[in-house]
């Protein structure tokens, strides 16, 4: 059945091909265009996630200059911190692949920090507002997530070993920023839920 099948799909190619060497040749031909479209894939991904990147390290301190909750100003400076050192490590990604680092406009990573903005600028400061940029944190962390998969997934389909390395490096610390945030959103939920459980027994032992 399997054998059968192989050798039809031989036979295609050898059709399209012409003579067998031509059609082996064109094999090595588009074995090498392949790898070169997703060079340029690659390429392309890096502009958008340097562009990205470069944004984070601008938007995030106005997130942290919104929020009210310390575990949460706390997150966000800790990630900061780590957002300036992925900028660089993105400039080494390009450096590895002897490409010049240049930042393409991510149209979506600009519309995650709009929506961030927009929720900043509507919500009142405390415990909702913090929910809100939580929320918009998560987002970008999952868009990120998403991203620096791919690269490095790319990055060793590409045989960029070094590269790979440093994306995963990058891949990781998205991921922890992402947990460490709904760390926080579910501790300040535990936090009004025992306020609230408080205020019950207040008025249960006042009966
Ligand atoms: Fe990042
Ligand atoms: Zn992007
Ligand atoms: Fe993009
Ligand atoms: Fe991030």
């Amino acid at each position: 059945m399997d054998k059968s099948k192989s050798n039809g799909s031989n036979h295609a190619s050898t059709a399209i091909g012409g003579s067998s060497k031509r059609a082996q040749t064109k094999g090595a031909h588009k074995g090498e265009m392949q790898s070169s479209q997703l060079m340029k894939l690659f390429e392309e991904e890096l502009k958008d996630i340097y562009w990205a990147e470069k944004a984070l390290t601008k938007a995030i301190p106005k997130m942290i200059k919104n929020a009210t909750s310390g575990d949460l100003v706390e997150a966000l400076e800790n990630h900061l911190g780590e957002t300036e050192e992925q900028v660089k490590r993105v400039e080494q990604v390009f450096e590895l692949t002897g490409k010049k680092a240049v930042a393409k406009k991510c149209e979506a990573m600009e519309g995650l920090i709009k929506e961030a903005e927009e929720i900043m600028e509507e919500c009142e400061e405390g415990a909702m507002c913090d929910a809100g940029i939580i929320s918009a944190g998560q987002k970008v962390e999952h868009y990120e997530i998403a991203s620096y998969g791919t690269l490095r997934q790319f990055a060793e389909t590409l045989g960029l070993t070094e590269a790979a390395a440093l994306l995963e490096e990058t891949l990781n610390e998205e991921k922890g920023a992402d947990e460490k945030l709904t760390e926080v959103a579910l501790s300040a939920v535990n936090v009004q839920a025992s306020e609230e459980e408080e205020e019950t027994k207040t008025k249960r032992s006042s009966k």
